[in-house]
């Protein structure tokens, strides 16, 4: 909407937040009042169907009313308790989160870096307890080009130079290896060797599927070599890709599975550290804790949010209006070098003479989809979902429309 047709009294959203607020993201100009299922509306009433679904948080779709209803119900009742007393909802959330992932233990936390945190913290331990690894020697393996968070111990192993330039110095203790190559993963495995962290599907990265078979050739070094698998599924779980977790689509178990995002639906940040018996039971009394982790609000809500995904098959729609999605956007040409994902974890990569991908978001969000660019040249969508058929074909008639387009210009700023 141009400007000009803006009323002068409307509040200035935009400069305020850019005035008073720090500059740690570069959001599109859209400034969202209302969500609905797979719809926002900005402030001047304008409707987009949102194709990024809070980065996975939003899988169940925007203001789910079953959810909002648990969290209504759940707020007049009892919110924090701490963990320094027991609270009703806790014990049914565990029993209903372990049913469903298959998990034995699990250790409630808030946002995703910090079930990253926490599981670092807890294979350590494990190492040094059931391994016999020297103290202060444990070493975790991951990949390069992985996403696992914002804080200073996950940064100082991410190889993107934004995500970590000026902010060491870092903690030692990690190996990168090339994503996708199991045998360099093998060659990186020494004797203090604790953990393999992993993203399924590398997301932030721009939707990098690994080769076939490498996740499970991965499982059976882990397991060879008596090191714990931590699958960081807080953004491909939930249903993303098709399945609840993406480690079903390898038919492997994790020995650690980080969830997050979604497992709230998007109401409340909620993560959890999931394990088999072994690595989350070396934590006693003391040594791991959080003030709101495990509060009844985030249980009764997470509870509402595992039962709609589960209840209205959400993964099992993922799969099906995914493929078609996915089918569609590979039909498109133009400047698309690639369509690829699975389930509805999907990106599309354009040629570089394309001009980046930022400008291509714009354009969709004139068009009435709000999409995000990642990494210079690939456009990310990976709406709610609870996306039906004719949302699908909905979007692809617009993305359509506007990549078969004149290449539009980028907004200033
Ligand atoms: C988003 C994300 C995280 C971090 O979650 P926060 O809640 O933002 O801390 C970690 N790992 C993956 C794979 C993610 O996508």
């Amino acid at each position: 909407m141009p400007d000009s047709i803006m009323p002068s009294f409307r509040y200035d959203h935009i400069g305020v937040e850019e005035r008073l607020g720090a500059h740690n993201y570069h959001p599109l100009d859209v400034v969202l009042t209302r969500g609905e299922g797979v719809w926002v509306w900005d402030v001047e009433g304008n409707r987009y169907l949102d194709c990024l679904a809070g980065y996975s948080a939003v899988n169940q779709g925007h203001c789910h009313p079953r959810i909002r209803e648990a969290l209504v119900a759940q707020s007049g009742r009892l919110t924090l308790t701490s963990r320094a007393f027991r609270n009703d909802q806790l014990a049914p959330y565990f029993e209903e989160l372990c049913a469903l992932t298959r998990s034995h233990l699990v250790l409630p936390m808030n946002t995703g870096a910090e079930a990253v945190e926490t599981a670092i913290k807890a294979v350590r331990k494990w190492g040094y307890e059931r391994r016999g690894i020297p103290e202060g020697a444990a070493e975790i393996i991951v990949c390069t080009g992985n996403f696992h968070g914002r804080t200073t111990a996950v940064i100082g192993f991410s190889s993107d130079p934004e995500a970590r330039g000026g902010f060491g110095p870092f903690a030692p203790g990690f190996r990168a290896v090339p994503f996708g190559d199991a045998a360099a993963l093998e060659a990186a495995i020494t004797p203090n060797t604790v953990g393999v962290l992993i993203e399924p599907i590398q997301g932030e990265a721009g939707v990098i599927i690994p080769p076939p078979g490498y996740l499970p050739a991965v499982r059976a070094l882990c397991t060879r070599h008596g090191v714990t698998l931590i699958l960081d599924e807080i953004q491909t779980g939930l249903g993303r890709t098709g399945r609840l977790l993406a480690e079903e689509h390898e038919g492997i178990e994790a020995d650690v599975t980080l969830v997050g995002k979604a497992l709230s639906g998007g109401f409340y940040p909620v993560s959890a550290v999931l394990s088999n018996g072994e690595v989350l039971g070396v934590l006693q009394p003391g040594q791991h804790g959080s003030t709101f982790g495990g509060n009844p609000l985030a249980c009764a809500v997470a509870r509402a949010a595992l039962r709609v995904l589960v209840e209205e098959d959400m993964p099992g729609n993922a799969a099906r209006i995914g493929a078609h999605l996915l089918a569609g956007l590979r039909g498109i040409g133009g400047p698309v070098r690639e369509a690829r994902g699975r389930g509805l974890m999907l990106a599309v990569e354009l040629h570089p003479e394309a001009g980046g991908a930022r400008r291509w978001c714009e354009a969709l969000r004139r068009a009435g989809l709000l999409c995000k660019d990642t990494h210079g040249h690939t456009i990310r969508v990976s709406p709610p979902l609870i996306l039906t058929r004719d949302q699908a074909d909905w979007a692809l008639e617009r993305i359509e429309g506007v990549l078969r387009g004149p290449t539009p210009d980028l907004a200033a700023g």
